[in-house]
């Protein structure tokens, strides 16, 4: 249609097929399906066992310029490109999608299920509690925080023998270990597993975490921009006798567990990673775990359908994983391991699975490379680099816009100046970047309707110059699947073409020369500084063990550099490493190049004011 309708008159004018005759098409046993309501469902992991020597499909992965106020519509592009591998060019393919926080739905950035004719439907159950998993993550990271406090509180209070008592409760008459905490005694040295045979100083050190209140890490989380809650002090009601101390929330997706539920790959191996999850520092300088305060067990427990992913399906009704959707700068902002295996047996041998890497190719697609596929042990095909003309002209040196505000003349009449700078600066650097690891990069020239022919030209010519197997333009936000034949082609093509994908660095190489190399590589700094708590923490992770850990760096998305204002390609400056943290059971060291929030506020007139809800018809109203 003409001009084109809201994403959400789009996303309702289209009913969805049922689920289950998504789930047959696709090839999915009734058995392996557990249906939420008529549009979605969860998929059991029993399928790639069933599927395990059925072939991978191609691997494709869509990233992005460095992101402007702008937007450049990588959801969009993954959907509108699935859309014509499946429709148009009939080979199986899946798009594998991040669910999105409600903090943005609700606050600035509005829902992620694509736009235009390239969407996941129903957008609202997209964006919103879909199956559950981000409640279940909120759930979890929680009891650990509840754990924390309450075992702080008991072991001020009780004598090491009372703690025992209560730690190892005589049933009939016997005391007897869980196996959780007979794995604890061996972690500390003590190979015994009768209780009565310890020592009293072994009862000690086995049932004092001696968590210092100072270093305690977790914090607690929900899926809502509450700044208020960025800083509070917990124990202030005289039943916690005085424990009381300063913490914080997080929005819910920044928990180390969305990044473990996106890593692992299979339940025994989220299990692990939830066990070694390290909350804290005891007073003597040892990391405490999840599995020290008994909690692993239920974690698990707690997650457990969480780690099955969402099946959903496009406008035009071809299938879409929706799971996981970690933060994309202290974590690394890709959609989960499990979804993109999933796929890529189901597509078999010549379909295609279409993932997405969160902001920028030197964040998303760097963190994709280095951490996804390091855990994963999949290799890319192709890489599609998603570009607008508006934020080439940005990052060519058009005027800084806020989000919302009315554009400059600059980003509607035609510029061929600003384009090339932008397409000389960052989008050349990008591709230069995906060619780092060795795998070829289809330019996506996502459309806008102020796009003049000429423009669309030469953003296409100077991609190729800068070595993109292909580029092209891309109409599929107004045309749907049709709109993108032409970028469907070109990855099928550069998909056939050998890749040589190789990681970065060696996972041995010290921490300190694994940042330098991102730094130097990726973002063209000169060098890095690292402050003196920044040396300190890399020489305590380094005696852990845990220096052959990936680097995830958190830095800002809105530059190459460290300076969110440096548009285009930033020279001749020094990465600061402010300071260095660790997600040890996600499995990464993440260096803050600045400070990140991680718990977004809401600004004074939120998406919230746009959204409603007929109470006779139920229908849905929203913004986008
Ligand atoms: P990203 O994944 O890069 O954050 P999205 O794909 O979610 O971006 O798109 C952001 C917004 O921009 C959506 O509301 C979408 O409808 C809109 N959009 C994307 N591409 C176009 C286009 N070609 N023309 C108009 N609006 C678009």
């Amino acid at each position: 249609l003409t001009p084109v309708p809201s994403d959400i008159e789009i996303s309702r004018a289209q009913t969805p097929k049922p689920v289950n005759q998504l789930a047959e098409e696709i090839g999915l046993l009734p058995e392996e399906l557990e249906a939420y309501g008529r549009s979605k469902a969860k998929v059991r992991l029993s399928l790639l066992d069933r599927l395990n020597t059925q072939p991978d499909g191609k691997y494709v992965l869509v990233a992005g310029i460095t992101p402007t106020p702008l937007g450049e519509g990588k959801s969009t592009v993954t959907i509108g490109l699935v859309q014509a591998l499946s429709a148009q060019l009939k080979l199986n393919s899946f798009a594998c999608l991040r669910q999105p926080s409600q903090g943005p739905t609700f606050g600035v950035k509005g829902g992620a299920a694509g736009g235009g004719y390239a969407q996941v439907i129903p957008m609202e159950e997209f964006n919103l509690h879909l199956t559950g998993d981000i409640h279940a993550i909120t759930a979890a990271n929680n009891l650990v925080a509840a754990a924390i406090d309450a075992r702080m509180l008991h072991e001020t209070t009780q004598s090491d023998k009372a703690l025992f008592h209560r730690l190892v409760p005589s049933v009939n008459g016997v005391r007897r270990f869980s196996p959780i905490q007979i794995s604890r005694l061996r972690r500390l040295g003590i190979n015994k597993t009768d209780p009565a045979s310890l020592t009293p100083q072994e009862v000690s050190t086995f049932v004092r975490l001696d968590l210092d209140p100072s270093k305690i890490t977790w914090q607690r989380v929900l899926d809502t921009n509450d700044r208020f809650l960025r800083k509070i002090t917990v124990g202030q009601a005289s039943t916690e006798k005085g424990q009381i101390r300063e913490t914080g929330f997080d929005i819910a997706v920044a928990s180390e567990i969305m990044a473990i539920l996106a890593l692992a790959d299979s339940l025994e191996d989220m299990k692990n990673r939830l066990s070694r999850m390290v909350v804290g520092t005891s007073r003597s300088g040892q990391p405490v775990t999840a599995e020290d305060l008994g909690v692993s067990g239920a974690l698990a427990v707690l997650m457990k359908d969480a780690i099955k992913p969402t099946l959903m399906q496009t406008l035009e009704g071809t299938p879409v994983f929706v799971h996981a959707g970690p933060f994309a700068n202290i974590a690394h902002g890709n959609s989960s391991v499990l979804a993109d295996k999933l796929a890529l047996k189901l597509v078999g041998r010549d379909g295609f699975v279409v993932t997405e890497a969160g902001f920028g190719a030197d964040i998303g697609m760097e963190k994709f490379f280095n951490i996804k596929c390091q855990a994963s042990g999949l290799r890319p095909n192709v890489v599609v680099l998603v570009a607008t003309v508006r934020a080439l002209k940005m990052h060519g040196g058009g005027p800084n816009v806020s989000a919302g505000a009315p554009l400059p003349r600059e980003y509607i009449d035609e510029n061929l100046s600003l384009v090339a700078g932008g397409c000389h600066s960052n989008l050349r650097k990008q591709i230069q970047i995906a060619h780092l690891f060795g795998v070829p990069v289809v330019v996506a020239l996502n459309v806008f309707k102020t796009d003049t022919q000429a423009e669309i030209d030469q953003v296409c010519q100077i991609a190729k110059e800068c070595g993109a197997s292909d580029a092209v333009p891309c109409h599929h936000w107004a045309q749907g699947g049709r709109g993108s034949i032409e970028l469907a082609q070109a990855v099928k093509e550069a998909s056939s073409r050998p890749s040589d994908f190789k990681f970065l660095y060696h996972k041995e190489m010290p921490i300190v020369e694994k940042i330098r190399t991102i730094a130097q590589r990726v973002y063209g700094a000169d060098d890095i500084e690292l402050s003196p708590e920044a040396e300190a923490k890399i020489d305590y992770y380094n005696q852990q063990g845990y220096g052959s850990l990936p680097i995830c760096m958190a830095k800002t998305h809105l530059s190459l550099s460290h300076m969110p204002d440096k548009k285009g390609v930033p020279t001749g400056f020094v990465l600061p490493i402010r300071d260095v943290r660790a997600s040890i059971g996600a499995g990464f060291i993440y260096p803050l190049v600045g400070t990140m929030s991680t718990m977004p506020g809401l600004p004074t007139r939120p998406c919230f004011y746009d959204i409603d809800l007929d109470p006779v018809t139920e229908e849905i109203t929203g913004s986008s």
